[in-house]
């Protein structure tokens, strides 16, 4: 198949859909590989790393290969002259943002495109080397830590020093997901007090794991706040109130929040309010992870560090690509997994939506809208 690989357009998007090490792995399976010129600089890797492993180079827009590909494999959503310019029945694979694709997918069904969104992988175990979510949040999670310690004006660790000695600092991470565990295993690396919360049960014993304290409403309500595909349920108004009465005193406290509460399909749960905020010590630091999808904190500006008498709240929207080269590597991976099951035994496109990973992952097939979690 020919597997073409395109340069990013969105602002601050700096990884790539593939490396090197990929493209050598692809081109062994028997494909050709054509990369945009420039696509993979500024994640670091320049189009002589990729022509040294045997793909080819082309100019900007893909030029005559793009109505030659097979398949098109992206980090995020690209724009619709490239995907008018696919042949037809070719299909698209990056992390499409599909919850709100709804209307971005008429391109893609006027020329018979098979949308795959990578956010749809299911987690189930043989899925797993493909999960782009996961391998991308784990490094977004370590990333607010360290924004947060880069912003945060104290030494993250206990110091006993000759000239006095440094308290470690107090850090909270709200949401224990893949992310929320990275943040607090990172936050414990660098020396911090760590305490972290979530509404589904299963996480108590993983923050435990990890050596930090567990802090959650545990009625009813969080013991079936599980979905089967492990994700959290929307919690009611209720839950929501004795959750913040819980979180509102141990805030005041913290010197370093990080939020990471995300609901699929729904925006982030508020869960810090201007009045905590306010309660916070100047000096302390909050890193809202779920910025790009409205945020944890009432007081979050997307994409921009706010100073809130002296608490600064940082709303990055895109952790990973503060990581460029990882984030590429290892999304580009999820891609290299995933490939072989969209790949008939002669090597050639085989789209079988029998399979459920595939099944889950397909937004669109055959001129069809067909995912019915699109919105
Ligand atoms: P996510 O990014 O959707 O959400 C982040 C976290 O926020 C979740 O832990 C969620 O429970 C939490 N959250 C939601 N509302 C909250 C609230 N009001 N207060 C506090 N926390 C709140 O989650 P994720 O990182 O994608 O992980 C979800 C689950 O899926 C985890 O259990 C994870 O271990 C699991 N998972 C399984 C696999 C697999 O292949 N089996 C792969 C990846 C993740």
């Amino acid at each position: 198949m020919k597997i073409l690989v395109s340069k990013e357009t969105e602002a601050g998007e700096l990884r790539v859909a593939a490396v090197p090490d990929t493209v050598k792995k692809l081109i062994g399976l028997g494909h050709d590989v054509i990369i945009e010129t420039d696509a993979g600089v500024a994640a670091g890797f320049p189009d002589s790393a990729f022509e040294a492993e045997g793909a080819s180079i082309a100019p900007a827009g893909l030029g005559d290969s793009l109505g030659e590909g097979d398949i098109l494999f992206c980090v995020r959503r690209p724009n619709e002259a490239l995907i008018s310019g696919l042949k037809d029945g070719a299909v698209v694979i990056g992390l499409l943002d599909p919850f709100s694709a709804k209307d971005a997918l008429a391109p893609y069904n006027a020329k018979k495109i098979a949308a795959l969104a990578m956010e749809f992988t299911p987690r189930i175990t043989r899925a797993q080397s493909m999960d782009a979510l996961s391998s991308q949040s784990n490094l977004a999670g370590y990333r607010a830590v360290i924004e947060a310690a880069a912003l945060y004006g104290r030494a993250m660790p206990m110091m006993m020093t000759a000239a006095g000695t440094v308290a470690p600092a107090k850090a909270f991470v709200m949401g224990a997901g893949v992310a929320g565990l990275q943040a607090i295993a990172t936050a414990r690396r660098l020396g911090a007090v760590v305490s972290a919360t979530d509404v589904r049960p299963a996480a108590k014993e993983q923050v435990a794991s990890l050596g930090a304290k567990f802090i959650a409403v545990e009625d009813e309500e969080f013991k079936a706040a599980e979905t089967a595909g492990g994700y959290a349920k929307q919690m009611s108004d209720e839950y929501q109130a004795k959750q913040a009465e819980l979180t509102a005193s141990h805030i005041a406290k913290q010197d370093i929040v990080v939020t990471t509460a995300l609901i699929p399909g729904r925006p982030a749960p508020k869960l810090i309010s201007k009045e905590m905020v306010e309660s916070m010590s100047p000096g302390a630091v909050i890193v809202d992870m779920a910025a790009a999808n409205g945020g944890n904190c009432e007081l979050t500006k997307p994409g921009e560090v706010v100073d809130i008498g002296g608490v600064r709240i940082a709303g990055f929207t895109n952790l990973p690509a503060r990581l460029p080269a990882d984030a590429s590597a290892l999304y580009a991976k999820n891609l290299l997994n995933f490939l072989p099951l969209i790949t008939g035994e002669d090597g050639q496109l085989v789209l079988d939506t029998d399979d459920e990973i595939v099944a889950a992952m397909v937004l669109t097939q055959n001129g069809e809208t067909v995912s019915d979690r699109v919105q």
